[in-house]
């Protein structure tokens, strides 16, 4: 299959042949014909699977087939993403993809001056990306009104629900005429994204990329037993490598993030940190410096580097493990990107047992483990290599020395992942047919409370 099998107009292909794209990846493949015919779309894709041009490409054919002025302090299309970096790369993208058909694309999300955004869209765009807060803030202004939006986006449904974004978004979508294409995007499918999939679609077409446990195949994956005390020395061991020349380190917090990344400074590695208590002018700083390689690693929460795009990332480093197994994909999601291969290296102390065990179930794979806890602690601890998938070692989970607390946390969001597996409201079959749930992923409450602290 090739882009020009697509029906796509041909400075739409112009521009993909100077990207360097020649062949269109399995969900362009599904998605783009169906959003040429102007069908509604429910899309199950994460980063990294080429979504982004699955539904800009045939906007952009629509945009270049039915030439019209952008109505003034309107958009033609609108884009809704979770956070400022994602509407950053995809507005991108929609600039690239449309460089010879001269269309208007603009930006507006929080944490910068509201006037540019203002006049950009007094004048009318093509397409508007935007985040969901800053959008209503325009609205409630009257800089923008949507009903003479023709196609609706929704990037990182999912993700807009760990924010707590759907409140938002509801209203967005009450600005909406009711005659438009509606296209969602989302990596997991909890309950909730179900219900506003179901509210916002007429009649969709169902299209599945690869679940997120199969686009780990290009990576390797290394586990290293330590203790948590060792943690920051063992990383900066670990940065003796020379073949980690660009490493997203992932913390919990932000505070753990800013620490670490003093104490990789301190030891002489290049290094910035990003999380959502830095500006926006010092988070497009550091991915900046990141994307120029002026710094060796970037440390990152999970929300701030989610959807982030960057190419020739050699590994990810999980300096603690998530407790929401998915995040484990999305984070090794950064790396191999685009059929590269990288390397994600975890580090695991004795709490965090359970939480590898969940993921190795989830990529089905038992992770190449290396043990460099004190032998003190060894004797302490459930053994290493007693981690193996489809293995249930939980039955003697609670150690001395586990910490209870966060294995009865873990626990509850097991219970409320595995609580949610039948739930068939949550439609669709690629859970089923890969054999983990949608709604598990980033889903129930338990989940959403531990996004929110990063
Ligand atoms: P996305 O899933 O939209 O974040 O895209 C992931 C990466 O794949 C981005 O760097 C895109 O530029 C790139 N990409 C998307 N589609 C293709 C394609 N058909 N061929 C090569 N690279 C692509």
């Amino acid at each position: 299959m090739k882009f020009s099998d697509l029906g796509l107009a041909v400075p739409i292909l112009r521009a993909l042949h100077s990207e360097g794209y020649h062949t269109p990846t399995a969900i362009q493949v599904k998605a783009i014909p169906i959003i040429l015919t102007g069908r509604d779309v429910l899309g199950i894709a994460q980063t990294g699977t080429g979504k982004t041009a699955a539904f800009a490409l045939p906007v952009i054919h629509r945009l270049s087939t039915d030439r019209r002025q952008a109505p003034r302090k309107g958009c033609r299309i609108l884009v809704l993403t979770p956070t400022r970096e994602l509407a950053s790369q995809v507005a991108r993208s929609f600039r690239v993809y449309g460089q010879h058909l001269g269309i208007t694309v603009s930006v507006v999300y929080g944490g910068v001056g509201r006037a540019a955004q203002t006049q950009a869209l007094a004048r009318g765009l093509d397409v508007l990306v935007a985040t969901p807060g800053r959008l209503i803030d325009h609205i409630a202004e009257r800089n923008i009104t949507l009903a003479g939006t023709e196609v609706l986006v929704l990037d990182e449904a999912d993700q807009m629900l760990d924010l707590g974004f759907l409140p938002p978004i509801r209203r967005i979508l009450s600005e909406l005429a009711p005659k438009r294409q509606s296209l969602f995007f989302s990596a997991t499918m909890p309950p909730e994204i179900g219900r506003l999939a179901n509210d916002l679609l007429r009649d969709p077409a169902r299209i599945a990329a690869a679940p997120a446990a199969t686009l780990v195949v290009s990576v390797t994956h290394r586990v290293i037993h330590t203790e948590s005390h060792q943690k920051r020395t063992l990383l900066v061991q670990l940065f003796a490598n020379p073949q980690i020349s660009r490493a997203l380190v992932f913390t919990r917090t932000k505070r753990g993030a800013d620490r670490i990344a003093r104490h990789l400074q301190t030891a002489g590695i290049r290094v910035a940190a990003i999380h959502g208590n830095k500006s926006q002018s010092q988070r497009e700083h550091a991915l900046a410096a990141f994307r120029a390689a002026r710094i060796r690693a970037l440390v990152a929460t999970d929300i701030a580097a989610r959807g982030i795009d960057i190419a020739q990332v050699t590994h990810v480093v999980n300096y603690e493990l998530p407790d929401v197994p998915e995040h484990y994909v999305h984070r090794i999601g950064r790396t191999a990107r685009a059929g590269a291969t990288g390397t994600a290296i975890s580090l695991c102390d004795a709490n965090e047992r359970d939480q590898l065990h969940d993921i190795e179930r989830l990529i089905r794979q038992s992770i190449p483990a290396e043990d460099r806890r004190s032998s003190a602690s060894r004797l302490d601890n459930r053994p290493a290599h007693l981690h193996s998938v489809g293995q249930d070692t939980r039955g003697a989970a609670i150690h001395p020395g586990d910490d209870h607390k966060s294995s009865a946390r873990a626990r509850r969001q097991r219970s409320s992942r595995h609580g949610h597996r039948h739930n068939k409201s949550n439609g669709g079959s690629a859970s089923s047919r890969s054999g983990r749930s949608w709604a598990g992923a980033s889903g129930g409450a338990a989940a959403r409370e531990r996004v929110r602290t990063p």
